[in-house]
């Protein structure tokens, strides 16, 4: 290790880096400098007094390694105010921070997947920013539970769905005795979801899964893993790309508790396949006197074949046809805060509700007041207030309309941009395969790589994400806001000139 001592080779006490030494100034002298006395006004003495400890103990290193002659000294010296201010920035600043997400996929986990609704970002600074009544009663005076506040809502969502059967219209199924609207309960997460319910439903029993259904889902969601923890007992069935329903039947037996299905979210089985159908399992689970679960991971509450991606499963198809319980994300194709829902019969609902493993899993005002205001978007019928369903539905022509525009304002003599077709993603599991048509923006500087390109993007303020695909820089405006167009032409120009 290069220390001052050691990398000066004895250097440290010659003369010429000894008057280096002497020409820094001591901290308390620094900071009675006037270009300081704003910065020491706005974030306060000590935290000033510690950064500029920083900069100059970087400076004596930079000396002793003898990195610095004399007019590079000068030329630090003059700029101990502004990296001063740097290395606070450093030490005060945010963790977590807003970033550009130029890679056009819409729920992108690593970047916090669905950004929320104006309208929940303001019940939630209105509710989090004061008392509330989040256990409370309001009408009695009396204590209340904080899961009623989400429950009307979801009820005027998921109403209409046991009853008003679509599945039962089209097959000569006879329509089934009214039953109550389904029940929802909120927790932590879908994985939080999927392990109270198999805790509450199947702890020390049998849950019959496919083999071609025991996922890993990204963040190291594992289903025999939380199966295990759960203490409900797995029992495969079918291999990994076939499963029968008689495989179903077969392993039916009185340890039984539940069928499990789960949705595959991030991957596909083609080719030699098969699957028993949704109506198939619940007429086996009715027959056989088991619940049926299934873990439809994204969930969607809105319709995605109204932007042309069929074949992923709503939570109103699942209850339509006759799934006990479904479990499914909030941050996911929902639109809303991370959480995990958990709705279906009112009766296997009310049981997870007593069980005291919820209690630990139950989520806390910010994500009631998130949901809350998402899921009203939903009831008003206005999708395009939830930025994720807003960005699916984008038109092609919109999105190209505006990189034409963003092309225009940030391509220099430096900077080569051209518009290229491509696909956005939805993400977040959610069909894997469907694709969003999309004008993409194709960035590149001459002599510069495109992974270094990306790499300077990054380093802006705000920090752009963008794909590196066959050596160009790709950025997809589907995933940005409208108003952060100026800003991603501003960040594209100073990448260019960095
Ligand atoms: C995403 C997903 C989960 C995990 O959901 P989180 O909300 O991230 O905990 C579980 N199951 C399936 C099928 C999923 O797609």
């Amino acid at each position: 290790m290069k220390t001052a001592s050691s990398s000066g080779a004895g250097r440290a006490g010659t003369p010429v880096l000894q008057k280096l030494f002497r020409r820094l100034p001591p901290v308390d002298e620094l900071l009675r400098g006037a270009e300081l006395s704003a910065l020491i006004a706005r974030e306060g003495q000590t935290a000033v007094t510690q950064a500029a400890r920083v900069v100059l103990e970087r400076v004596r290193g930079e000396i002793a390694g003898g990195r610095l002659d004399a007019t590079g000294l000068e030329l630090a010296l003059s700029g101990l105010p502004a990296a001063i201010e740097r290395q606070l920035c450093l030490d005060l600043g945010y963790s977590l921070r807003p970033v550009i997400n130029a890679t056009g996929v819409i729920l992108h986990t690593n970047l916090a997947r669905a950004p929320l609704a104006a309208s929940a970002l303001q019940h939630l600074g209105e509710v989090a920013g004061s008392y509330s009544n989040l256990e409370f009663e309001i009408a009695s005076g009396k204590r209340g539970r904080r899961d009623v506040h989400v429950e009307r809502l979801f009820g005027k969502l998921l109403s209409d769905a046991v009853n008003t059967t679509s599945s039962e219209l089209r097959s000569e199924r006879p329509a089934r005795a009214p039953v109550p609207a389904p029940a929802t309960m909120v927790v932590n997460n879908n994985a939080a979801a999927v392990l109270l319910a198999l805790n509450t439903l199947a702890d020390g029993g049998e849950v019959v899964v496919s083999r071609g259904e025991l996922v890993e889902i990204g963040g190291s969601f594992r289903i025999p893993e939380v199966m295990a923890k759960s203490g409900a007992i797995l029992r495969e069935v079918g291999t990994t790309n076939r499963t029968r329903i008689a495989d179903y039947e077969r392993a039916i037996t009185e340890k039984t508790r539940l069928l499990l299905r789960v949705h595959r979210s991030n991957f596909q089985i083609t080719g030699f396949t098969e699957q028993p159908s949704l109506q198939e399992l619940v007429d086996l689970a009715r027959r056989r006197g088991v619940p049926l679960m299934e873990d439809l991971g994204s969930g969607a509450l809105f319709d995605l074949r109204s932007v042309g991606i069929s074949g992923e499963p709503g939570v109103l198809d699942s209850l339509r046809a006759g799934v006990d319980v479904v479990s499914y994300s909030g941050d996911k194709l929902l639109g809303g805060p991370q959480a995990g829902m958990l709705s279906g019969r009112r009766e296997l609902i009310s049981r997870m509700r007593s069980n005291s493993l919820f209690r630990a899993l139950r989520v806390d005002k910010l994500t009631y007041a998130a949901l809350e205001a998402t899921l009203l978007a939903y009831v008003k019928r206005d999708h395009d207030a939830i930025p994720a369903l807003r960005m699916m539905r984008l038109a092609k022509a919109e999105i190209e309309r505006r990189a034409q525009a963003v092309a225009a304002k940030a391509r220099t003599a430096k900077m080569a941009i051209e518009l290229v077709d491509g696909e956005s993603v939805v993400g977040g599991g959610a069909a894997p395969s469907a694709a969003l048509a999309t004008k993409l923006l194709s960035a590149s500087v001459q002599d510069v790589s495109a992974d270094e390109l990306a790499s300077r993007l990054r380093k802006g303020n705000p920090p752009v994400i963008t794909r590196v695909e066959e050596s160009r820089v790709l950025l997809d405006l589907r995933t940005v806001f409208p108003e952060q167009d100026e800003l991603l032409a501003s960040a594209l120009m100073a990448a260019a000139e960095a």
